[in-house]
């Protein structure tokens, strides 16, 4: 059965050819997304071996996070701006997952983010879920989890909707829209408990602060961030 289904895989390969995810060349029947000389080279940052991450500055003075860390780092022209594009505009949200669990079981090998709890994933505004029809940080957040060993959870933190009349309003409300982006369901999970922010790219860090602040709401919580890849 097994020849059966590798025989089937061959022939699809002939009309529909695998190709990278970073570079566009054809794929070996054993590489499942990117060929072996692209996931060779990478460009991880390895902060996560750093005793400070480099990228503990964004968030320093606006609200306190406990880890900062990013998998790859995002480059004009790199793989990695290739793979982001597929995530996010291509309908490739395996490489989110695949590339998620391989940080995973990296982190958990450090024992970084070992008291670590549960992976929340920064949810997608609404239209953008309603065109793309996938999520893609709710996509590596399904590889941390697999790699890490813990649980991942969507309903916790949420995006609130706005009336059509509340976007029309002055600039204070829609700076009050910004602030208010997030909502946190089930509070009561969360109380104690050490979670980790999940999404694709960090740069300003405004979005994940937005989220940070609604989480440190809950009595007890302490939040870390970790991105698939990273502009700084
Ligand atoms: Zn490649």
């Amino acid at each position: 059965m097994k020849k059966f289904f590798l025989l089937i895989d061959r022939l699809l390969s002939v009309f529909y050819p695998r190709v990278c995810v970073a570079c566009g060349d054809l794929l070996q029947q054993n590489e499942p997304h990117l060929c072996l000389h692209c996931q060779l080279h990478l460009p991880e940052t390895n902060y996560h071996l750093e005793a400070v991450s480099p990228l503990e500055v964004i968030f320093r003075g606006r609200v306190p996070v406990q880890n900062t860390l990013s998998f790859l780092s995002f480059r004009k022209g790199n793989s990695v701006q290739h793979i982001l594009h597929q995530l996010k505009y291509k309908g490739n949200k395996e490489i989110g997952a695949y590339l998620g669990e391989m940080y995973g079981r990296k982190l958990a090998a450090s024992g970084r983010l070992a008291d670590a709890d549960m992976i929340l994933p920064i949810p997608l505004h609404p239209k953008k879920m309603r065109l793309r029809g996938y999520n893609q940080s709710e996509w590596i957040a399904k590889g941390l989890s697999a790699g890490l060993g813990i649980p991942y959870d969507t309903s916790i933190l949420v995006r609130r909707t706005f009336t059509e009349t509340q976007t029309k309003k002055g600039r204070f409300a829609r700076w009050q829209n910004v602030k208010d982006v997030f909502a946190v369901a089930h509070a009561d999970r969360l109380a104690g408990r050490h979670v980790i922010v999940c999404d694709d790219v960090l740069t300003t860090g405004a979005t994940t602060e937005a989220a940070i602040q609604k989480l440190l709401e809950v009595p007890d919580v302490r939040v870390s961030v970790v991105t698939l890849a990273t502009a700084q």
